[in-house]
């Protein structure tokens, strides 16, 4: 037991577990970058206002899980509880939209902050990835972005996912609805939890995901978005089920993914998995068409998604084996003394960067160096000291059937590329 211990609803991300998230990360960059989007890096604290006036003083992240304090410049700070807000503030402040052509996409990762009872999968920070796709109104967009988010998970072996979509309307068509849901639910008030009798007046849409098993009971015969959807709502929508099975996409349609925020237009989703436990959707988002414009840009309609890291880091534990660093180094320098050592480090790092190699410490012997490289599974060892700097030579083995042969330091890289795309030594 340490003296000192980590909050609670955080924790630290040790290998072999950190090996996972870098190689979701890594996904990221190489895949998001094929469908044109580039990263963005947000700051961790904004202005609260943000995100009460985007996300909704009725959602429960602003009524009750946000890290809120006062800086000594008596300022109202909030540690991000989500990352599209702050990705719209910074897209307006930015003018993104002007210095590149349309659609403009960015994604961000990084840490998130709510203030929740910390259960598995649940955490008070947590790592989200996320994407926005801005000025792209069409339906195209959305099953893009779709499309994206599917492949993202078959590059990660991660299967069996349920996609969800809905439509929630738009500002023309949802207040319709949602005085129907008002009227349909006030009959049955003494019934709804605290919670929902508060959304009554503030978010009736948001009784329609509330988890409170009498709540569920009650929601039944309750009136469906699709009957009030305007015609433009309703042919987006349409057109956005044909892509879907255009592109050999499954999903279903669940009139329930209302999603807790207020910004939300048209297309809502969800990605959802019962591999861990409880159902729990694993990425999630949807259309946010004025959002934009209410940070004070022109009018951009926008779609964007966040996928939590947690969760996802759990499934792809699940169906991919340790170890998850693609098995160790290829070439394990051991350097004795440290002059061999300084010559090692420059040799490793002028090496092409697709070859990896790693410089073990000098103070090792020999016998240690040997073990570590074991450990960590290197394919090559090569061996110098100072001796063989002086005559210019050093001694080379491979680790799997103890095989060696001497080679000349002049032609070191020559031959590291040559071993390392297959040719003998
Ligand atoms: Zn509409
Ligand atoms: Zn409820």
């Amino acid at each position: 037991m340490s003296t000192y211990n980590r909050l609670k609803g955080v924790h630290d991300i040790v290998p072999p577990d950190a090996f996972i998230w870098n190689k979701i990360e890594t996904t990221v960059k190489d895949l998001f970058y094929i469908f044109g989007y580039d990263e963005i890096k947000i700051p961790v604290i904004e202005s609260t206002e943000i995100f009460t006036r985007s996300i909704g003083q009725s959602s429960d992240i602003v009524g009750k899980e946000m890290y809120t304090f006062m800086d000594k410049g008596g300022r109202s700070i909030t540690l991000r509880p989500e990352g599209t807000a702050s990705l719209v503030r910074c897209y307006v402040e930015n003018g993104l939209k002007w210095k590149h052509s349309s659609p403009q996409k960015y994604y961000y990762m990084g840490p998130m902050f709510r203030y929740e009872r910390p259960q598995k999968g649940r955490m008070r920070q947590f790592y989200q990835i996320g994407a926005e796709c801005f000025a792209a109104a069409g339906p195209e967009a959305d099953a893009e972005m779709l499309f994206m988010i599917n492949e993202f998970f078959k590059k990660l072996k991660v299967r069996q996912l349920r996609l969800e979509i809905n439509s929630i309307g738009c500002k023309v068509c949802r207040p319709a609805y949602k005085s129907a849901l008002s009227e349909f639910f006030a009959h049955k008030e003494d019934l709804l939890c605290n919670d929902c009798c508060e959304r009554l007046t503030k978010n009736p849409l948001r009784i329609l995901d509330c988890k409170v098993d009498s709540c569920g009971q009650l929601r039944k015969g309750a009136p469906l978005i699709v009957d009030y959807l305007c015609e433009h709502c309703k042919s987006h929508h349409e057109r956005l089920r044909e892509l879907l099975d255009k592109m050999h996409l499954s999903f279903n349609d669940n009139p329930l993914i209302v999603r807790g925020l207020d910004y939300y237009t048209k297309t809502t989703f969800e990605f959802t998995t019962d591999h861990l436990g409880a159902q729990n959707a694993v990425a999630a988002g949807g259309r946010y068409d004025d959002l934009v414009e209410e940070f004070g840009g022109r009018s951009t309609p926008a779609i964007g998604f966040a996928l939590g890291m947690e969760r996802l880091a759990d499934l792809v534990n699940m169906v991919q084996v340790p170890p998850y660093n693609d098995n160790g180094p290829f070439f394990y320098f051991a350097a004795l003394g440290e002059d061999a050592w300084m010559y090692c480090l420059s040799i490793v790092n002028n090496l092409d960067k697709n070859i990896t190699s790693i410089c073990g410490e000098w103070t090792r012997s020999l016998k240690s160096h040997m073990n570590k490289a074991s450990s960590l599974n290197a394919k090559y060892v090569v061996m110098l000291g100072s001796d063989e700097i002086q005559k210019g030579i050093a001694t080379c083995k491979r680790l799997s059937d103890g095989s060696q042969v001497v080679i000349a330091l002049a032609h070191i890289e020559d031959f590291v590329k040559v071993v390392q795309s297959g040719g003998r030594p």
